[in-house]
């Protein structure tokens, strides 16, 4: 694009943004720690999801000072449901960062913003762009499907390839002047307008751009991944259970699970054991299938584990525990 043209697609997203984009919603504002926690928990979860958890999660840490001096646990609880655990302990390890070393006020710089843990470069530009107008770019997944049909991206958008020619395109095209509500246009249009399967070009601000409506392919783009299998990850589990308390483990060491309640594991049946489920999860590298056995026992004769805590049904609703263990433990009764 031309000088011209990328003026004329910035100030139509601009425009756009203003009158049919999304507003109001409670992280909408210039306040980076606000703009940050909603970045981080937008990653992988629908706003719908977001909206409840924002709001309970800046009730409990209102500024980044209260989240730095929060244990993990309490952090976690809070977290729990959304999944992906690395963005929580991140979210922790960041907010004692700013604490520490930026005396509570999030840096005004992409750089200095991508230093910190958990934030990658499509989120420093959100913060620098929403708080501070810096014309930084984004490329969250929404951004990255826009881009790839406006030109017929001809890669899978998370191939090391598209990643720099989408980055590249992104830089070039950020609007200079309102790089806040432009980068918002962007991300508004991939989540209404631009949406995965059958795109609304209708009302596309930026239809005489897209290569894909002309061509009428916008079916065929984004190009898919070729899915690799993932490699799978057997584990037996062992349910404790007196009454409706079940004992589960504090989990340690670096697996995802990490900080996590979870049911402890065995590498040797106990013979007294009995198959009463089994659940399957894919986490990003692999996908891990469980199968769960229970091991009977009584008040008197139940095992202590260390890190291992009775949990009753009540507090499995609002402890830490991985979804798929939660999901499994719920319908058992
Ligand atoms: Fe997406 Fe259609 Fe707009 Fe192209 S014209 S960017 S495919 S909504």
């Amino acid at each position: 694009m031309g000088e011209e043209e990328k003026q004329e697609f910035a100030e139509r997203l601009v425009a756009w943004q203003i009158r049919f984009g999304r507003h109001g919603l409670p992280w909408m504002t210039e306040d980076p720690y606000r703009r940050w926690l909603s970045e981080v928990m937008l990653q992988q979860t629908q706003v719908s999801v977001v909206v409840e958890y924002f709001e309970r999660f800046l009730k409990v840490f209102p500024s980044v000072q209260a989240l730095s001096a929060a244990s993990e646990e309490d952090v976690m609880r809070l977290w729990a449901g959304l999944g992906y655990y690395s963005r929580a302990r991140n979210l922790h390890a960041c907010a004692k960062r700013v604490v520490a070393e930026h005396a509570g006020a999030f840096p005004r710089s992409v750089e200095q913003l991508e230093r910190l843990p958990g934030i990658g470069r499509s989120t420093a530009g959100a913060i620098a762009s929403f708080c501070f107008q810096i014309p930084a770019p984004i490329l969250d997944g929404n951004v990255r499907r826009v881009f790839a049909r406006l030109v017929c991206l001809p890669e899978p958008v998370d191939s090391a390839k598209a990643v720099k020619m989408l980055w590249a395109m992104a830089e070039e095209c950020v609007s200079r002047r309102e790089p806040g509500i432009y980068n918002q246009a962007l991300m508004d249009l991939g989540a209404m307008v631009c949406t995965r399967s059958s795109p609304h070009c209708e009302r596309c601000p930026v239809r005489s751009f897209c290569k894909a409506h002309e061509q009428g392919q916008t079916d065929r783009y984004p190009v898919p991944k070729v899915k690799k299998p993932l490699p799978l990850i057997e584990r037996s589990m062992i349910l404790y259970r007196v009454g409706d308390r079940v004992l589960l483990v504090h989990r340690e060491g670096k697996g995802v699970w990490r900080g996590l309640w979870s049911l402890p594991e065995a590498d040797e049946i106990p013979p007294n054991a009995q198959m009463v489920g089994e659940f399957s999860h894919r986490f990003t590298h692999y996908a891990l299938h469980a199968r769960v056995f229970s091991v009977p026992v009584g008040r008197r004769t139940a095992p202590e584990i260390p890190d291992g805590r009775w949990v009753s049904r009540q507090e499995m609703q609002t402890e830490a525990i991985p979804t798929p263990v939660r999901r499994f433990l719920l319908p058992l009764g």
